[in-house]
């Protein structure tokens, strides 16, 4: 074969089986400062992300992005907030459709027990705000609550030892570190996100950012 052809040809291949397979979906991403001297708090924020990015098994990748163009938001809350521990509301960024996520860092709106568990224990209050991001990142990538205790997509909705809930993954941790390779999904939470992740690619107009979007939800 003639080289030039050959190098051409070889070109060609590796362009498109890397358009095929590897690229992930990158998804503009943008994480509020810390509020009340909780510092560690964006830390935690980019450990929830990291944590979807390797479930998404790298067809997933959260690009920092300036606020106005984020598709996704993570924001601070220290007031009483209708979403409880965290909410998920849908925004429109440039005629596509994002999430802003709020996660509430004030653990005495959450209850005495809480409470009192969170000031004895900072990886106790760590926890509660890992496990809220990843849960509204959920919601922000299209999960929908489940009734299963174990998940992490598990409405407090449907009652139980919500303290425990936490105290369960807190159990799992010895330091802040730790929080960053320790992930806090069931196997029906991979599932459900690999079911996504799935149909999103099955839809050739969705142009991998359109799934999202979830329902409302608390
Ligand atoms: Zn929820």
């Amino acid at each position: 074969m003639i080289p030039w052809l050959r190098l051409f040809l070889f070109a060609f291949v590796a362009l498109h089986v890397g358009r095929a397979d590897a690229s992930p979906t990158l998804v503009p991403t943008y994480v509020a400062p810390a509020i009340s001297g909780n510092s560690d708090d964006t830390k935690l924020a980019h450990f929830a992300l990291e944590s979807w990015q390797r479930a998404s098994n790298k067809s997933l990748q959260f690009a920092p992005s300036p606020e106005n163009l984020a598709l996704l938001r993570i924001y601070w809350v220290d007031a009483w907030h209708p979403g409880g521990f965290g909410e998920m509301r849908e925004i429109v960024v440039n005629g596509q459709p994002g999430a802003a996520l709020y996660v509430n860092v004030a653990t005495e709106l959450l209850g005495e027990e809480i409470d009192a568990q969170a000031r004895a224990d900072r990886l106790y209050r760590d926890t509660i705000v890992y496990l809220t991001c990843v849960h509204e990142l959920g919601h922000g990538l299209g999960l929908v609550h489940t009734a299963d205790y174990l998940d992490i997509m598990y409405s407090f909705q449907f009652g139980g030892d919500i303290p425990a809930y936490f105290g369960r993954y807190r159990r799992r941790i010895q330091s802040q570190a730790q929080i960053a390779r320790t992930d806090a999904f069931s196997a029906a939470d991979l599932l459900q996100f690999q079911r996504i992740i799935a149909e999103r690619k099955t839809r050739p107009a969705v142009g991998g950012l359109r799934g999202l979007r979830a329902p409302a939800s608390p």
